[in-house]
């Protein structure tokens, strides 16, 4: 073994026997809801496909489409010439969605926090993030060299303290956070952030990976209250409930205008392939028409936690902690033995001894099938 090798394979070891070292899986999607794992079918509640829209018709055939008239690849960064026709559509239709001036589609959601947040700050200004934030805000924080500021989750004491403290300090400040907490499922108070973030003239950022297409008749996390948070700048995925790839920012004509200048991520990438635009644009078609279809997922998750007698669900996405990771990794072994995938979350996905089932409920999950899994859970897992 070389030296490269021996450091890796001792890494790993390492991660083995703190039951931390994490394996790829060949899964097969049947459709929205059903896998196939080692030759046995299960019913997931791991994937982010919250509508089923990966499988949808209407979205194959438009992605279809788009291969035979556009080709598979961009062939180049969007500023180059990957900018299909496609992509201003799209971006109008999420601006429209969002209520903003305008919008810019990135190649993936992390690439997109990883390219945004360096053009709005950098050395000299101060960014405030949720400790639970999502990874690629982390990567966004940690490359713009801004000095990052750590908040207890959803603590607006602790933000109101920390802009208190160093806001005269900084030129300029920023506040990010989820808007639904992608391990946890509970939603940020974007309301009172965004007050605070006015008082204190910083600027507010959220990330809604797990809202569009699910909450507020699919409008997301911004509008889940039943009126408009002032968030400045609204990010998110076109690879969860829309069932495509790509990630987008909605905010003012001068921001996105901004960011399409300088967001090293959209200049320096190739444009995403126009099939998975029209993938994304006929996915959002089908949520503006259909708030049936988008309330459902919010409704499976909310009769489990009855169910359970758990907190009431706020998004589709409901943790069942259970602290150690190997009693974690059984328990997914139970439920799989029951017919369900449920992924064991760990560390450092969430905080240390906080490893858990993550369950993630989407449209097409049979009634019967959620309250089975809620009674596996019961009787198996929670005893
Ligand atoms: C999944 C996720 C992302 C990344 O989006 P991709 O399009 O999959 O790269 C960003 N933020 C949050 C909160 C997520 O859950």
């Amino acid at each position: 073994m070389n030296a490269l090798d021996s450091f890796a394979a001792s890494k790993l070891d390492a991660l083995e026997r703190a039951h931390l070292r994490r394996a790829l899986v060949d899964t097969a999607r049947e459709d929205g809801v059903w896998i196939v794992r080692d030759e046995k079918r299960l019913l997931s509640f791991s994937c982010n496909d919250y509508l089923n829209l990966t499988h949808h018709p209407k979205v194959k055939a438009a992605a279809i489409a788009a291969i035979e008239e556009h080709g598979a690849g961009a062939g180049a960064s969007r500023l180059v010439t990957g900018n299909h026709p496609l992509f201003a559509e799209l971006e109008a239709r999420l601006a429209k969605l969002k209520e903003t001036e305008a919008a810019c589609i990135f190649g993936s959601g992390y690439l997109a926090n990883a390219g945004i947040i360096p053009v709005l700050v950098g050395e000299g200004d101060l960014l405030l993030i949720d400790e639970f934030s999502h990874s690629c805000l982390w990567a966004g924080s940690q490359l713009s060299r801004a000095n990052v500021q750590t908040f207890r989750h959803n603590d607006l004491s602790h933000v109101e303290e920390l802009l208190s403290q160093g806001r005269g300090k900084h030129q300029q400040a920023m506040i990010v956070t989820d808007g639904v907490f992608s391990m946890d499922g509970d939603l940020a108070p974007l309301h009172e952030l965004g007050a605070l973030a006015r008082t204190h003239n910083a600027w507010l950022m959220s990330d809604d990976a797990h809202g569009l297409g699910v909450l507020a008749n699919g409008r997301g996390s911004v509008f889940a209250s039943g009126t408009k948070a002032p968030v400045d700048l609204q990010m998110g995925t076109l690879s969860k409930a829309l069932g495509s790839y790509g990630g987008y920012l909605c905010a003012s004509r001068a921001v996105i205008d901004l960011i399409k200048t300088r967001a090293r991520t959209l200049i320096y990438s190739t444009g995403l392939p126009p099939a998975s635009v029209a993938a994304a644009m006929a996915a959002l078609g089908i949520i503006e028409t259909d708030p049936d279809l988008t309330a459902r997922p919010l409704a499976n998750a909310q009769a489990f936690t009855r169910a359970l007698n758990l907190p009431l669900a706020q998004s589709p996405i409901v943790p069942i902690v259970i602290g150690d990771e190997v009693v974690a990794l059984n328990a997914q072994k139970v439920l799989e033995r029951e017919g369900f995938l449920v992924t064991a979350i760990r560390p450092p996905t969430v905080p240390a001894g906080t490893a858990r089932l993550r369950v993630a409920f989407t449209a097409g999950h049979p009634m019967v099938e959620v309250e089975r899994l809620a009674s596996v859970i019961r009787q198996r897992i929670l005893l």
